[in-house]
């Protein structure tokens, strides 16, 4: 489907850092836009000033950035529907609230928040059905004119049928009729003057021109009051498509939108910049999201971003609930870290080591990539892996170094004989080297595994890491021998 008709919008708040959730949100309508060649706005809904966060909008766009989900209108780009920042459009707000008022459509409240606190709990008492009594709706202009002498401050609310019902489409859920009698007199302007969520995002989708809204299932039961307030402004709704719920991986509950911990499990990654910083690649990121909620068939998992964009079609979302499943997206990215070409495996890696603190340089880490390349999860995994290689004069703990079945002489004996037949060795390639250790250990008493764990610990000072003889060419002769004597030095002096 090519429509280049077919403008979409990821709205969010700025309440707090990028998330999972958002990040699907934001994605399908990314991807719906790309896929049939219309536009992707990025609008900001900030007019709740109260749950303003100074970091969430610069994480926003360097999530999005990051990611690769560039939109085509909003924040720093622009776009003839602007601004893009509800805040700078609150004026605007007001005049279409007047506008209702003028209508008959919408009318001003003057409760006082102590009169509806009054009210809730009166009706709590007397198990009645929440909500605002609609003693405004029905005063007169005298009273109006009475309370607005009086410098009361008001709220302005939508005039809900109280009969009838109203009914709607979602594109994945079919037909949702409820009840006007359900629904309250929406509050549409606050008393500050700022306009609730529903009025603003409203007028925008219909001034922006939004054709489909893609969001959350949680919004699901605010689009019938959105149908009044559409009709109310004689405009017409855009299509919706409410996505499914993204569940924990357990399946049992939400994902949450903070950080969160299951019992006995390590804490786990929520926000997109964690996952950055993790060395999530954001590849794999950008596969793993779609997958929640939309598949292309039954078994197919990888997909790159040209396919994702061809395939992606609303028809394919699902409108139950998807778990997210952390292994698989640890698999997943693993699989892409093994795709990667070597030198840009090694410009990755050199960001993620430099911020860990190492003095991490190019030319080594190339060489390395293609040895760690298999066994990185995430990016950062490397840090463990090869810190060895960018720190002078580690001392390895001799706990690790001493290999049990040859005690502190014979693992003294393994790495001084080691250093110096490598000092002597002609040619230091890795061919050469792995000849002459392993000459060395059939000459000796000890089983292969044994010897090489003690050379192992010696040059990285870790049981675990990158091939043996490799790393030693990569190290070069003077390292190598050095880090074995002083290894050996390190046993000396331990005794
Ligand atoms: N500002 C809302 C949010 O934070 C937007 C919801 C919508 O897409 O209508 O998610």
């Amino acid at each position: 489907m090519t429509n280049a008709n077919v403008r979409v919008r990821f709205a969010p708040s700025p309440t707090g850092y990028f998330h999972l959730g958002s990040a699907r949100t934001a994605l399908y309508n990314w991807l719906f836009a790309q896929h049939t060649g219309g536009s992707f706005i990025l609008r900001i809904e900030d007019t709740d000033r109260t749950r303003y966060h100074p970091e969430a909008l610069p994480d926003l766009l360097d999530s999005l950035r990051w990611l690769g989900w560039f939109w085509d209108e909003g924040p720093e780009v622009g776009g003839s529907y602007g601004p893009y920042y509800q805040s700078d459009r609150a004026e605007l707000y007001r005049q279409y609230a007047d506008q209702l008022i003028q209508d008959g459509k919408a009318y001003r409240c003057y409760c006082t928040p102590e009169r509806l606190a009054a009210l809730r709990e009166e009706q709590r008492r007397e198990r009645f059905k929440p909500g605002y009594d609609r003693r405004c709706r029905y005063i007169t202009s005298a009273q109006i004119a009475e309370f607005e002498a009086q410098g009361l401050r008001s709220v302005v609310r939508l005039m809900t049928p109280t009969e009838g019902q109203t009914a709607f489409e979602d594109l994945l859920r079919g037909r949702i009729v409820v009840e006007n009698a359900e629904l309250d007199d929406l509050v549409l302007l606050k008393s500050d003057g700022y306009p609730t969520y529903h009025l603003a995002n409203v007028v925008d989708d219909h001034l922006m021109q939004i054709s489909h809204i893609l969001r959350g299932e949680e919004w699901l039961p605010s689009v019938p009051k959105h149908v009044l307030l559409y009709d109310a402004l004689g405009w017409s709704i855009p299509a919706q498509v409410h996505l499914p719920t993204i569940l924990d991986p357990s399946g049992k509950g939400k994902l949450s939108k903070r950080r969160q911990r299951g019992p006995g499990e390590a804490e786990r990654l929520t926000f997109i910049h964690e996952f950055r910083q993790t060395g999530y690649l954001p590849e794999a990121m950008t596969n793993f999201l779609a997958l929640v909620g939309w598949a292309y068939d039954a078994e197919t998992e990888l997909f790159t971003r040209d396919e994702l964009i061809r395939y992606f079609d609303l028809d394919d979302v699902s409108k139950s609930p998807a778990a997210f499943s952390y292994e698989k997206l640890d698999h997943m990215n693993a699989v892409y870290i093994r795709g990667l070409g070597d030198n840009d495996l090694a410009n990755r890696l050199l960001q993620i080591l430099r911020r860990a603190g190492l003095d991490a340089d190019y030319g080594r880490i190339l060489q390395f990539a293609p040895l760690v390349k298999e066994r990185l999860r995430t990016l950062s995994d490397a840090v463990d892996l090869l810190d060895f290689a960018f720190v002078d004069g580690h001392m390895p703990d001799p706990d690790t170094l001493v290999q049990k079945a040859m005690g502190v002489d014979g693992t003294r004996q393994a790495l001084r004989e080691s250093a110096k037949a490598l000092y002597e060795l002609p040619s230091f390639d890795e061919e050469a080297i792995e000849e002459t250790l392993r000459g060395l250990v059939d000459a000796s008493d000890f089983k292969i595994r044994d010897y090489f764990g003690a050379l192992r610990v010696g040059l990285t000072g870790k049981r675990v890491s990158p091939p043996l003889f490799e790393t030693m060419a990569i190290l070069g002769r003077q390292d190598t021998v050095q880090r074995l004597r002083r290894a050996a030095d390190a046993l000396d002096a331990a005794e």
